[in-house]
């Protein structure tokens, strides 16, 4: 049984952490004791800067190539518009059925469940989504949509980050799926247990591990730098509670793109009790293009490691594709 104060403490304790976001280059480069000649950052109005400080503490101090810094750090070659980069690189827009559900494949869908997360990846595919327009507003509709489809067996929340979500309201969204008797499987994506790992309380480890449901959380780690003991300790958390958990990483230039890197990666993952999954190539997004890596070169990458680990270790290479009936495995 969870204390209750324990239970407000817990929850005080990561909303502190993500209202005190490092939100400004200045303070970025300040705490990173970065010299100004050493950066070229610009401010972005319309994906700000929003890393947590529990991120930043990771980072290398005066490095200003450190792997963790690039993934986050707004670089002035953002503004360089590059041809054949889109806002919408996926066509999710086509996908979306009502204002918070994703049908892109069979038996699945994806419920945007927020627009918040605990940090903005320069790379990301949904950088330049209208959240406010996806946001799930109502909920009810989503519900009568899933209702009414009895092939849906996977109900992925997605986002935004889900886990921005106070646990009173993603108890009451759980709850509400709970009634749709066709639906077995709850997946969950989310870099909190990276980002935010206090995220990870004893209370949302209950909320998800007294549901009827399979629950699959799938986290994002791109870099072994990443983990430390508060990752290994949620992730922790959530297998001691019986959740499955898989990695998806993207490879990105300058960040992960070497076969020591992946290697080390995918040990690391594998030590905290969760298990390589996918390795995506970078979606082309707008604004991101300095972190495309040739498909000649992921493959070659890719076919090295494998040459490295041992099967179980080898993430899927993967690419989505928009009209594919699942993600293209590149070999
Ligand atoms: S959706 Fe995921 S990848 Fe995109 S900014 Fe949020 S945490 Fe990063």
């Amino acid at each position: 049984m969870i204390h209750a104060l324990n239970v407000e403490a817990d929850e005080a304790v990561w909303q502190a952490i993500l209202r005190s976001s490092v939100r400004s280059v200045e303070e970025l480069r300040h705490l990173l004791e970065l010299q100004d000649e050493q950066v070229d950052w610009v401010e972005d109005s319309e994906f700000p800067l929003h890393i947590p400080r529990t991120f930043v503490e990771r980072m290398e101090k005066r490095n200003p190539r450190d792997p963790l810094l690039l993934q986050v750090a707004p670089s002035r070659e953002e503004l360089n518009s590059s041809e054949g980069y889109s806002p919408d690189p996926l066509n999710e827009n086509e996908f979306t059925l009502n204002g918070g559900l994703l049908k892109k494949y069979a038996n699945r869908a994806l419920v945007i469940t927020t627009q918040a997360c605990p940090v903005h990846c320069r790379y990301c595919f949904r950088r330049h989504f209208d959240y406010s327009a996806n946001q799930l507003t109502d909920f009810q509709n989503t519900l009568d949509t899933l209702a009414n489809d009895p092939s849906i067996v996977e109900v992925i929340l997605s986002g935004g980050d889900p886990l921005t979500l106070s646990n009173t309201k993603l108890e009451v969204l759980i709850q509400q799926l709970q009634g749709l008797n066709h639906v077995q499987i709850l997946r969950i994506h989310t870099r909190f247990p990276v980002m935010i790992p206090q995220r990870i309380t004893p209370a949302l480890v209950e909320i998800l591990s007294k549901t009827r449901f399979n629950v699959v959380v799938v986290v994002h780690i791109n870099h072994p730098n990443e983990i430390d003991d508060s990752v290994q300790q949620a992730i922790e958390r959530l297998r001691n509670a019986q959740i499955e958990v898989f990695n998806q990483s993207v490879l990105l230039k300058g960040v992960n793109d070497s076969v020591q890197v992946l290697s080390k990666l995918m040990h690391r993952v594998f030590e905290i009790g969760v298990v390589p999954y996918y390795l995506h190539l970078f979606d082309p997004v707008a604004g991101a293009h300095h972190f495309d890596l040739s498909e000649t070169i992921a493959i070659a990458l890719w076919k090295e490691l494998q040459s490295q680990l041992p099967g179980y270790l080898v993430p899927r290479l993967v690419r989505e594709v928009p009209h594919q009936p699942a993600k293209v495995i590149q070999t």
